[in-house]
């Protein structure tokens, strides 16, 4: 494309359209045009060649997967709306499967029986389909994507820690070979369940992850699970008064009008947990972490609707608050532990409460992490100081447990001639967002900008307008190719500008120019498109130089 599409959120997104990489069908299904579909072939290369490396198995496994499998696992209903249904003829349920755990634990009851065929690694590069509530940013978040998935099986938990830290490694060395800037972070396993877990992020202004990285230790983490020190205040006020707080009920609007900072307001949440009402208290300058409360309450734990917040707490949810409630579990954030002297709810509509101190006022259950970290908090391990950047998450590892060999019945005889469930992990990558993280990383104001080892074509061959230059270029193009290096040739009946300026976009590492100079000197310009330097050399050196460029990588 000449011009800038006007969809395109992101870098990726644009020059992804703009270099012809993929076409959208409709909100986040896209077509992969040959050179985007040569980037992502490369990917799968390295990939495949790392799992491989590691001791993995390749299988292929259906898309379309029929829902008992689905309901034996539990996920029929815990997926919600991310899955896609459907019926077939007869009118029995399917899904197209947005992962593989229930199939791959459906093989795993048939195939394995004895502790003699463990452990086992068994991956598949697929498609899968999710219907996320928001497709964006073109393949970062496709509602259907391709995935190298891979699950691992062993006898015990050694094991499995085994085959985590082989992927582990595996994931290592393949986001290093496709040229990416990654690290890894603490993460949390969402629909999978509360194993360890830890993803790989390529940090990047557009990403829609948030990920704390500590400046003096080791100490990374999603956001929505990381842990960190809040900033500390000294408590003040500690006499238990009523006031009269008319309409206000957001943080801002009862720390304005009473005068106070936001730190000395405790924000009263009510949640659900299968039917039984919770208490969540949140320091007014944090918001809660849902993350974190599902992780420690269970996925069923919900936020309370209004109507529910008037039974509970006879009032309106702005004027809540833990002082007086019986029969009612509260948690509070660990930023309240020993503080007093907190603003919050009276549970009477217009009023709060000030003075409110944990222990004398109300019982807490239990203080637990509940809160998003956010500026301005220490690193709890060093007391570092906290950054907080933008990422894609390019892979997820993650230990499954005996979550579902139990719940489906996949067991392996032991030794004494017991059956144990089989302790499985699960891994992915998302090869489009390896693409998409390439582009963002390296892109510079001419277009795309390709790591080597992914790049659709390692060089483009641009001859200049003539037969004879034509000629020449064609020969080098076949000796290229005759050496086994992906090579492109621009015969196309283009001014010179226009040729440049679509190697430069379509991101292609080195250009051969034959031109001028080849004429008069039988010289050509080898030109390093990230460098952005020319060289001129005879058509051997070239060929070693290239030769030399290629086998390196
Ligand atoms: P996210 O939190 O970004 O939705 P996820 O936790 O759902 O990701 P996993 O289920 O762990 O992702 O999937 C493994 C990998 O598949 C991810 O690390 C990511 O690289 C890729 N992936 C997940 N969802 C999508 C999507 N909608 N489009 C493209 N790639 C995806
Ligand atoms: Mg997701």
């Amino acid at each position: 494309m000449r011009e800038n599409p006007k969809e395109a959120e992101t870098t990726a997104h644009r020059l992804m359209l703009k270099a012809g990489l993929v076409r959208m069908l409709g909100a986040g299904i896209y077509s992969y045009l040959p050179l985007g579909w040569k980037v992502l072939q490369n990917i799968a290369t390295i990939v495949r060649e790392e799992m491989n490396r590691i001791g993995g198995v390749e299988f292929f496994l259906p898309v379309l997967s029929p829902s008992d499998i689905w309901e034996e696992s539990g996920r029929w209903d815990s997926f919600g709306d991310e899955l896609f249904r459907l019926k077939d003829r007869k009118g029995r349920s399917l899904c197209l499967s947005p992962t593989h755990e229930e199939i791959i634990t459906h093989l795993a009851r048939q195939n394995i029986k004895s502790y003699k065929e463990l452990p086992q690694i068994w991956y598949q590069i697929q498609t899968k389909f999710r219907d996320e509530p928001r497709p964006r940013s073109a393949v970062v978040r496709a509602r259907q994507f391709i995935m190298k998935d891979s699950y691992t099986m062993d006898t015990d938990e050694d094991g499995l820690n085994r085959s985590y830290n082989l992927h582990f490694e595996a994931y290592t060395k393949i986001f290093t070979r496709c040229g990416l800037d990654f690290f890894s972070v603490e993460a949390s396993g969402g629909v999978m369940g509360t194993g360890k877990s830890e993803e790989f992020m390529v940090p990047c202004a557009s990403g829609e992850d948030r990920v704390v990285r500590c400046t003096s230790c080791n100490y990374r983490a999603n956001l929505v699970i990381s842990d960190s020190k809040p900033v500390e205040f000294k408590s003040e006020d500690s006499n238990l008064k009523e006031v009269s707080t008319p309409g206000k009920k957001t943080v801002e609007e009862v720390s304005s009008f009473l005068k106070v900072p936001s730190h000395r307001l405790m924000k009263s949440l009510l949640y659900t947990n299968n039917n039984k009402p919770i208490f969540i208290l949140i320091r007014g300058d944090y918001e809660a972490a849902e993350e974190k409360i599902k992780r420690h309450f269970g996925e069923a734990i919900r936020q309370a609707t209004e109507e529910e917040i008037l039974n509970t707490c006879k009032a309106d949810a702005g004027f809540i608050g833990p002082v007086g409630l019986e029969n009612i579990e509260i948690y509070a954030d660990t930023a309240f532990c020993k503080k007093y002297g907190f603003i919050t709810g009276a549970n009477k509509n217009n009023y709060h409460l000030t003075g409110v101190t944990p222990e004398r006022d109300f019982k807490v259950k239990e203080y637990i992490d509940l809160k998003l970290s956010h500026r301005g908090d220490r690193c709890i391990h060093c007391n570092g100081e906290l950054e907080f950047i933008n990422a894609i998450e390019v892979g997820h590892i993650f230990q499954l447990g005996k979550k579902y060999s139990i719940s489906m019945g996949a067991t392996f005889g032991t030794k004494d001639g017991a059956r144990l469930p089989i302790v499985m992990g699960s891994y992915g990558i998302g090869l489009e967002r390896i693409m998409a993280s390439a582009i963002e990383t390296f892109a510079d104001s001419d277009g795309i900008c390709w790591p080597l080892s992914i790049a659709p074509f390692k060089v483009i061959v641009v001859p200049l307008d003539s037969k004879e230059l034509l000629e020449a270029a064609l020969n080098i193009y076949k000796k290229l190719l005759q050496e086994g290096i992906e090579v492109l040739l621009d015969d196309r009946d283009q001014t010179p500008g226009v040729k440049f300026k679509d190697a430069d976009l379509i991101g292609i590492p080195f250009r051969i120019t034959v031109g001028e100079r080849y004429r008069e000197k039988n010289k050509v310009e080898l030109y390093d498109r990230r460098e952005k330097k020319t060289v001129y050399l005879s058509l051997e050196d070239m060929q070693r130089r290239i030769g030399e460029i290629c086998s390196i990588e």
